[in-house]
């Protein structure tokens, strides 16, 4: 079978690997779409827990081909050859103090398919039964959202409640457009999404009831400044999907005073940016990250099968595993390139 393979940072072939078999309690994974997102790039860099040899891919869509003896899925249900799944790539190690009190994506021992164990960015991928969830029926260019859709769903338990909460999602990728379905699903009251890209924040209002800002990444405050005129006021709730730390820097300007600053995007590690502990304090501001799920992919299927998300026309870049590098470069510097997909 083949698979994407980097055996440091930054450099990686599409090579012939050995195929394994499932054991006990585990499944093979026939890959039919795999997603791509900013963590990928991270990954390259050897940043984000990147584990070398290392094949990514945490956003995945399969058939199943093999069962080991014993398998269920993350919901207790038996697997079938030839069934549609997602897989969940994030796990925990179930024995540290976080697990114990219920918090497993704190883990001391967090664990990714596609970062520290191989992920499904190749033809075939051997994965706990338990990260596998059922998504027979929907349509692969939804489901592969599910993880993505997981973590944000993850994010929607930490913010609650937000029933009339007026919010605003910086940047308008796949993330940003996934952020503002799942807070209108959730109750938010007027949800802003801004992006200096007007083709994504089409796609984004052609999804969801939202107001949509083109905003200008050189001019961040100028732009702020324009997404706040003719407000009745700031924001109850301001989330960064962009993580570029010149927009993370300035995001206190849209939170009303007590309003909650959620860094949502991934910032490179490097990254630092500059706070007044005295604005914080004075306006009373909470600064929060929100970064993995490890238990959301049934609240995310669910949103799924409920028509309350929808993605359609978000997938623009479809590139066969052999084209990876193109699909890497794409998601690099594409500025057309919205959802990128491997596929086949
Ligand atoms: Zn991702
Ligand atoms: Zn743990």
């Amino acid at each position: 079978m083949r698979a994407v393979v980097y055996d440091v940072p930054g450099s990686f072939d599409v090579r012939e690997v050995q195929m394994s078999h499932p054991g006990p309690g585990s499944v093979l994974v026939r890959m039919t779409m795999a997603g791509m997102c900013g963590t990928d790039l991270h990954l390259h860099d050897g940043q984000f827990l990147a584990t070398f040899p290392l094949t990514p891919g945490h956003e995945t869509v399969g058939v199943v081909e093999e069962i080991g003896g014993g398998s269920v899925d993350g919901q207790g249900h038996p697997l079938a050859v030839g069934q549609q799944v997602v897989i969940n790539p994030n796990s925990s190690c179930g024995a540290c103090a976080y697990c114990a009190e219920g918090h497993p994506w704190l883990c001391d021992d967090f664990a990714g398919i596609g970062s520290s164990t191989p992920g499904g960015f190749a033809d075939y991928l051997v994965v706990p039964s338990r990260q596998v969830f059922d998504a027979t029926g929907l349509d692969p260019d939804l489901a592969v959202f599910a993880e993505p859709s997981a973590c944000i769903a993850h994010l929607m338990d930490r913010l609650q409640p937000l029933e009339g909460c007026a919010v605003v999602v910086l940047g308008a990728g796949p993330t940003g457009v996934l952020l503002t379905q799942f807070l209108r699903l959730h109750g938010a009251g007027g949800v802003v999404l801004a992006d200096p890209n007007p083709a994504k924040l089409q796609t984004a209002s052609d999804l969801c009831d939202i107001e949509t800002v083109v905003v200008d990444r050189a001019d961040v405050v100028g732009s702020f400044d324009a997404i706040l005129a003719g407000r009745g006021g700031a924001f109850d709730v301001v989330i960064d999907a962009t993580g570029r730390a010149s927009v993370i820097q300035e995001l206190p300007r849209l939170a009303r005073n007590g309003g909650r600053i959620v860094y949502y995007g991934v910032a490179d590690e490097a990254d630092v940016i500059t706070i007044s502990p005295f604005e914080v304090f004075r306006r009373e501001l909470t600064v929060m990250g929100s970064f993995t799920e490890v238990e959301s992919f049934p609240d995310a299927l669910a949103a799924f099968r409920a028509g309350a998300i929808r993605m359609d026309g978000v997938i623009t870049h479809r590139f066969a595993l052999e084209r990876y590098g193109e699909a890497l470069d794409s998601l690099r510097s594409d500025r057309s390139a919205h959802k990128i997909v491997i596929q086949g």
